[in-house]
């Protein structure tokens, strides 16, 4: 028995699955997931002493890669001035200011722990600044883990949302209303049905929990005019997108401007850090200024505000996002030729530091399409790259991520595995 497979046998025995969320398991791709030991610039080792190259990047937050110096550096220094305080410090209004002065839109903002806490968070504010009570999401994109979220279309167009987990109450559901993403005639009928009852939107800019779906032209135009003309506040879900695609996120990307902001990942550098955001009069709303609650004991924790601050101050530094996407380019076009010379149906595309791979002849632009790639193609091509030291996410319904660590030789190494592990498949 490998390490790996001993410590997942171990981990099961009082662990769910073994792992602490669910998509580490492996469950769609089969197989025994690598234990992590160290990770250092764009590798990890597992605990049988192999070595990955790393497109997951702990799911995005590690756009300087693994255990950057001064990240590290940051952290410790904070840990020895005392790891939580439950009282403000300096460095969290060093972080707001920070986001506030990058990120459109933002007049106030608040830290929270993780991505979720700041999605559910913005989603009780916008429904106690409105007033109403529902809300509207897109199949497919992902917000986190609360209840109001976890949420998936009805049978037939305009049916009020089923629950997609257990525990999650009929009732909740009922007032979530999901549509279809780059569904502008979908979109349109909703308002025109239910518009001055819907409290907000909350989409992911360019989602990236279903694969990778950018946006088509207009789709993202069409949801901040509806919000504008029903007074639905429209919350960007920039969690993954945040200092992801740009320094100001998917907002400048596509000129539109959200009124709530929802951020984690690459703001904690890989510590628990999560932060909502926006229109100061709707933030205003929030306790202790206003009445809807929100609170937290590890809210703006040191240590995650300094790996955070670290990692931001090296995202402004010149032509950082030029280099990330030409990285994320090159990798996605090495890939579809490698793929092409083996007669094999794939497609792949970026949107700057993230990506989407395919097996399907062009790109997917709905959640349809996605489902329609074909995903046994898929988890033979993972394990393919996998046994040839590139560690992909493990499920064809995620996005890939590349960080500032990847270098040159590090992608070129990864289109040679791929041209291996395509030659295996066909
Ligand atoms: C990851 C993610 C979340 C949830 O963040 P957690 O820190 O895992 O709770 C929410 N929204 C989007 C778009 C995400 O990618």
């Amino acid at each position: 028995m490998s390490k790996n497979e001993s410590l997942f046998a171990r981990a099961q025995k009082t662990i769910p699955g073994g792992v602490n969320s669910p998509v580490r398991a492996f469950r769609a791709v089969g197989g025994t997931p690598r234990f992590i030991v160290h990770g250092e610039g764009s590798r990890i080792w597992d605990a049988d002493g192999r070595e990955y190259l790393d497109f997951v990047g702990s799911w995005g937050p590690l756009v300087l890669g693994h255990a950057d110096r001064e990240v590290v550096a940051a952290v410790r220094e904070a840990a020895g001035r005392g790891l939580s305080f439950g009282a403000p410090t300096e460095p969290e209004t060093e972080m707001a200011e920070r986001l506030v002065r990058l990120v459109p839109g933002l007049e106030l903002v608040r830290l929270v722990s993780s991505g979720t806490e700041a999605t559910m968070s913005a989603l009780r504010l916008a429904r106690g600044a409105t007033g109403r009570s529902r809300i509207v999401k897109f199949e497919g994109c992902y917000h986190g883990h609360a209840d109001s979220l976890l949420v998936k279309a009805g049978s037939g167009a305009l049916t009020l949302g089923h629950p997609s987990s257990a525990g999650v109450t009929p009732e909740t559901a009922a007032q979530t209303l999901v549509l279809d993403y780059n569904d502008v005639a979908g979109l349109d009928a909703a308002f025109h049905e239910w518009g001055d009852s819907i409290a907000c939107i909350i989409v992911e800019p360019v989602a990236g929990n279903m694969n990778l779906i950018a946006p088509r032209p207009g789709f993202l135009q069409r949801i901040r005019e509806h919000c504008t003309r029903h007074g639905a506040v429209l919350i960007f879900d920039e969690v993954m997108t945040g200092f992801r695609v740009g320094l100001r996120g998917a907002q400048q990307l596509y000129g539109v401007q959200a009124d709530l902001v929802t951020l984690g990942k690459i703001i904690g550098g890989g510590m628990p850090l999560g932060a909502f955001g926006g229109r100061r009069d709707i933030m205003g709303k929030i306790a202790p200024l206003g009445p809807v609650y929100q609170a937290g004991t590890l809210s703006g924790n040191p240590l995650a505000v300094a790996a955070g601050l670290a990692t931001l101050k090296k995202l402004e530094a010149p032509g950082f996002y030029e280099r990330l996407a030409e990285t994320a380019r090159t990798l996605c076009d090495g890939l579809v030729s490698a793929a092409r010379k083996r007669g094999i149906a794939f497609s792949a595309q970026s949107v700057v530091g993230m990506f989407g791979l395919y097996f399907r002849a062009v790109p997917p632009s709905t959640y349809a399409e996605v489902m329609q790639c074909n995903k046994e193609a898929f988890n033979r091509f993972f394990h393919a790259m996998l046994e040839r030291g590139v560690y992909l996410a493990p499920s064809a319904y995620e996005a890939g991520f590349v960080s500032a660590a990847h270098s040159e030789a590090d992608i070129a190494a990864t289109i040679a595995a791929a041209d291996a592990a395509f030659g295996s498949m066909s």
